[in-house]
């Protein structure tokens, strides 16, 4: 967790890092269903749980516990149910199409 100073506000920002084999699955340079697009969703999920209890509950937000599975649950609905995350889908799909085809 870090934060940028605007006047005398403080802005909380975190980071969230995610591992690069996500990119090569996006690009469908490899095959794995551990990194495609329904698992990144899931993931950032994950981690965006961990970081709205950073907010609320700092002692707690590191925990997989019944909360961060009910507070990751909402996110993941929330995600997957985005036009975004469908467009994200059909591109995906395009792009493992096309990288199959013979050139
Ligand atoms: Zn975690």
């Amino acid at each position: 967790m870090n934060y940028d100073e605007v006047g005398n506000l403080k802005i909380f920002t975190k980071t969230i890092y995610l591992n690069s084999l996500f990119i090569n699955e996006h690009f469908a340079l490899t095959n794995n269903s551990k990194y495609n697009l329904l698992h990144l969703a899931h993931t950032i999920a994950h981690e965006i749980a961990h970081c709205l209890r950073a907010d609320y509950e700092p002692q707690e937000a590191a925990k997989h516990d019944f909360d961060h599975a009910f507070l990751t649950f909402g996110v993941a609905n929330y995600i997957l149910s985005t036009y975004e995350y469908h467009l994200l889908e059909h591109l995906a799909q395009l792009q493992r199409k096309n990288s199959t085809k013979k050139k």
